[in-house]
C-alpha cells in the first residue's frame, strides 16, 4: 500500500523539530505543514510520551480538520533512572529553557564517570487521520552519552550535551543533514512509514 498522505500538519511549535520534520519528510514526498497561529497550545499532561503524543495529535486534527503527525520527546539519563523524560522540555522549570535544562542536567551529572553517563533520545510519534479516524504509532530511540560540557551549534535542546560513540562528537557538532539520518525522529518516521506499507 502507498503512503496514505501527500500532507502533513506537524503538531509542534518547536522550530527545531519542524525543521527536522520538514528535513526528514520532503524527501520521502511528503510535505509540511505548520500550526496556523490561532491554534491555542494542546495540553500535554500525560504520564508517558505516547499519552501526550496521542492527545496533542487529536487535539490539533480537531482544529485543522486535516492529517496530523504529533509527536513527544525526550531524553533518558541511566544514571537519573530515566529522568528527565517525559518532562524533558520542562526539566528546570519553564517548558522549552534549553539552556536551563542543559545546566541542571550537568549539575546532575557532576562526579558522574563516563561509562555511567549512557542516555538515550526517544521519539514517539501519532498520526491522526481526522477524516477516516485511523490513528498510527511510531518510537524510535538514539543512544549516546552525556558529555560533560556543551559542543556544537547545530540542532536543538539536549543536542550540545549529546555524545555519539560512533562519531566521536555531540549532535549539535554533527551537520543537520547527518543528524537527521540517524535521529531518533529519523528512526520514528520509517517505522511509521513501514505501517503504512504493510
Ligand atoms: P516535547 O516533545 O515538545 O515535550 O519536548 C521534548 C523535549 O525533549 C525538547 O524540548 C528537548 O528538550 C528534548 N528533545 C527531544 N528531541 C530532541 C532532539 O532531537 N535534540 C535535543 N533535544 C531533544
Amino acid at each position: 500500500m502507498g503512503i496514505p498522505v501527500a500532507k502533513l500538519v506537524i503538531a509542534s511549535k518547536n522550530p527545531g523539530k519542524v525543521r527536522e520534520f520538514e528535513a526528514i519528510l520532503k524527501p520521502l514526498g511528503i510535505a509540511t505543514l505548520v500550526l496556523p497561529p490561532h491554534v491555542p497550545d494542546a495540553p500535554e499532561e500525560g504520564s508517558t510520551l505516547y499519552e501526550n503524543a496521542r492527545s496533542k495529535a487529536r487535539f490539533y486534527a480537531h482544529w485543522v480538520h486535516a492529517p496530523v503527525l504529533a509527536d513527544d520527546s525526550g531524553l533518558e539519563v541511566d544514571a537519573l533512572g530515566g529522568r528527565p523524560g517525559v518532562l524533558s522540555a520542562r526539566y528546570a522549570g519553564r517548558h522549552g529553557d534549553d539552556a536551563a535544562n542543559n545546566a541542571k542536567l550537568l549539575g546532575e551529572l557532576q562526579g558522574v564517570p563516563d561509562h555511567q553517563r549512557s542516555a538515550r533520545f526517544r521519539c514517539t510519534l501519532v498520526l491522526a487521520e481526522p477524516s477516516e479516524g485511523r490513528e498510527w504509532s511510531a518510537e524510535g530511540t538514539l543512544e549516546g552519552r552525556i558529555a560533560h560540557r556543551p559542543a556544537g551549534t547545530h540542532g536543538f535542546g539536549y543536542d550540545p550535551l549529546f555524545w555519539l560513540p560512533t562519531f566521536g562528537m555531540t549532535l549539535a557538532q554533527l551537520p543537520p543533514e547527518v543528524k537527521n539520518v540517524v535521529s531518533h525522529r529519523r528512526r520514528a518516521i520509517h517505522q511509521l512509514l513501514r505501517q503504512w506499507r504493510d
